[in-house]
């Protein structure tokens, strides 16, 4: 199948992009790494009037560390993070997850930020943005404004994004010396989505696991003063408040066991 017609815009500035959403709203769509809007086009379940490219606006490539933050620019790919200096040790869930994202190809393709805006909820990158309580900076004719992650993600491919506004950037913060994260994952085959994903975090906040592939959105729940003894009856807990469904990759029953089983490993990671 091919994609339905429609024009093609390629911007040269942030203002250019923020002009053809102003004007086209919900009939344009950003292309960024194309991994996700490509097919969607040619199976024609997106049939957009404009696509305005977003990869020759100069400087929205750019990852840097400013105001203890990574700042990821919106056309950053998404293996570019493998270069940022130190990333196991400052982002140590960034690392982890990194190599579950797809394949080496489509991570090289594919931005770190499109995976945010697609809204994926078994994508990997919005379970770390929301894990680490990360932002959004989002752009549009009317200006600008920052979302925290959490208030984000609305539900399955659905943000908290206007319909003439796009992803400017997104921030994760650096982790301090004594925060602790673990990661894991369980997939069908190497380099497919999530079936579920888990990340434990025990900073200065307390301790929090935030659940991929289960819910619409990635699921954080806090376990106040939580032992190592505690661990089968919170993940117990976790398991019966989220909402576990059957589809053609995993049973409802299945998904409760890896979200138990997940989340065991993860929390007994940052309590050893
Ligand atoms: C074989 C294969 C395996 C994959 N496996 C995984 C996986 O295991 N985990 C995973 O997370 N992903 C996976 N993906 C998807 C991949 O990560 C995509 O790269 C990602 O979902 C979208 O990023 P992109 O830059 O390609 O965005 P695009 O495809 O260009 O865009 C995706 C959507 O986001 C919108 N968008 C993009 N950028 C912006 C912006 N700045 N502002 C507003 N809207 C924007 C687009 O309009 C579109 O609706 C896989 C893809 C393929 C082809």
């Amino acid at each position: 199948m091919k994609p339905a017609k429609f024009d093609y815009i390629c911007a040269a500035t942030v203002e250019d992009v923020a002009e053809v959403l102003g004007e086209h709203g919900a009939d344009a769509r950003v292309l960024a790494g194309g991994q996700s809007l490509m097919p969607m086009l040619s199976m024609r379940l997106s049939r957009p009037q404009v696509v305005v490219d977003i990869t020759r606006v100069p400087h929205l490539d750019g990852m840097r560390i400013e105001d203890d933050h990574l700042f990821v620019g919106a056309v950053a790919r998404q293996q570019s993070l493998a270069g940022v200096a130190d990333l196991a040790t400052r982002f140590p869930l960034l690392s982890q997850a990194l190599p579950w994202i797809g394949h080496y190809q489509t991570r090289v393709r594919g931005t770190v930020v499109g995976s945010l805006a697609h809204a994926d909820p078994s994508a990997e990158l919005p379970l770390c943005l929301v894990a680490m309580n990360g932002e959004i900076n989002l752009r549009s004719p009317r200006g600008s404004r920052r979302v925290r992650a959490e208030d984000f993600f609305k539900g399955t491919m659905l943000t908290d994004m206007a319909d003439d506004e796009f992803i400017q950037s997104a921030r994760f913060p650096v982790a301090k010396p004594t925060d602790r994260f673990a990661f894991r994952e369980v997939g069908r085959r190497h380099g497919d989505f999530a079936i579920v994903a888990a990340a434990a975090v025990r900073d200065d906040t307390g301790i929090h696991v935030t659940v991929g592939g289960v819910n619409d959105v990635p699921f954080r729940r806090r376990f106040d003063g939580l032992e190592v003894h505690d661990i089968g009856d919170a993940v117990s807990e976790l398991a019966a408040e989220l909402d576990t469904r059957s589809d053609l990759h995993a049973s409802a029953a299945l998904r409760r066991q890896l979200v138990r089983s997940l989340a065991s490993d993860t929390l007994k990671e940052v309590l050893s």
